[in-house]
C-alpha cells in the first residue's frame, strides 16, 4: 500500500494540482484531464521524481493519488517538462516508457539536457532518464483539444533557473504554472549550472505582465505551493521582484 505524499486538488475544470508533501524533494505536478483528442487524453506536467533523497516514493504516490482522482497514467498521451532538473522529469521515463506517451520541453533546455544535465544528475546521485523530445515548446499557443474541451496553453520562454525553462499560461483559466522561475514568496536558485539572476529577473518581470487568477510554483514554501486570487498573485509579484 503506496503511502500517499501528494495532496489534490481541482484547481479549474482544467486543472488539476499534485502539491507534494513529503519530508523529502520533489515538484508539484499538474494534470490537465481529458484535453487531448484520442485514446490518451490527458496531459502531464512535470511527473517529478521517482524516488527522492529521502526514499520517499515519489512517483507511486503520484500514481496512487491520481488513480483516487480517477485519472491513469496509461490516460496520458503527453507529458511536459517546464525543466530538466531530476526533481522535475526524472519519472516521464515510466510514463513514456508504460504507453507511448509524447514528451514536450524546450529545444533549449534539450541542448542543456544533452550537454551539462547527466553531469549534474549524476552529482545528485540520479540516474538521467533517457529522454526522447517528441517536440520542441517554443514561445507562443498550444492548442490542445477541440470544442468544449479545447484549451489553450501559452507556452512562455522563462530562463533563469535553468537555460530553456519555460512557464505555461492556460489562457481560458487564467492558470500560470512557473517551475522554479517564481514561489510563493520567492524565486528559484540561480546558482546551479546554467543559472543567471539576470535572466531570472528578466523572465519574472515577462510572467507579472500576465493576467492570472491562480499561480501554481513549482515547489512549496512555507505559504504554500498555489496563490489563488489576482490581487495574491500581483503582490507576490511585487514581493518577489524585492528580491532579485
Ligand atoms: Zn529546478
Amino acid at each position: 500500500m503506496a503511502i500517499n505524499y501528494h495532496s489534490s486538488a481541482r484547481l479549474t475544470e482544467r486543472c488539476r494540482c499534485y502539491i507534494w508533501q513529503g519530508r523529502g524533494n520533489n515538484c508539484n505536478t499538474l494534470l490537465l484531464p481529458a484535453v487531448l483528442r484520442g485514446g490518451l487524453p490527458h496531459v502531464l506536467i512535470d511527473p517529478g521524481s521517482i524516488r527522492n533523497e529521502l526514499g520517499e516514493p515519489c512517483f507511486d504516490s503520484l500514481t496512487a493519488v491520481m488513480e483516487r482522482d480517477g485519472f491513469r497514467l496509461q490516460d496520458v498521451g503527453l507529458v511536459i517538462g517546464t525543466h530538466c532538473h531530476p526533481d522535475h522529469i526524472e519519472a516521464t521515463g515510466p510514463v513514456v516508457e508504460g504507453n507511448g506517451a509524447l514528451f514536450a520541453m524546450s529545444a533549449g533546455e534539450d541542448d542543456f539536457y544533452r550537454s551539462t544535465a547527466p553531469m549534474f544528475f549524476q552529482a545528485l546521485g540520479v540516474r538521467p532518464p533517457e529522454l526522447d523530445v517528441s517536440f520542441y515548446l517554443g514561445e507562443g499557443d498550444l492548442q490542445l483539444g477541440a470544442g468544449d474541451n479545447r484549451t489553450t496553453v501559452r507556452v512562455l520562454l522563462t530562463p533563469g533557473h535553468s537555460p530553456g525553462s519555460v512557464s505555461l499560461y492556460l489562457q481560458e483559466d487564467r492558470v500560470l504554472i512557473t517551475g522554479d522561475v517564481v514561489f510563493a514568496g520567492s524565486v528559484g536558485r540561480t546558482d546551479f549550472p546554467g543559472g543567471s539572476p539576470t535572466q531570472l529577473r528578466q523572465s519574472i518581470d515577462k510572467l507579472s505582465g500576465l493576467d492570472a487568477e491562480y499561480l501554481v510554483a513549482g515547489h512549496s514554501t512555507g505559504v504554500g505551493g498555489i496563490i489563488a486570487g489576482r490581487d495574491n498573485v500581483r503582490r507576490n509579484f511585487a514581493a518577489v521582484k524585492m528580491f532579485i
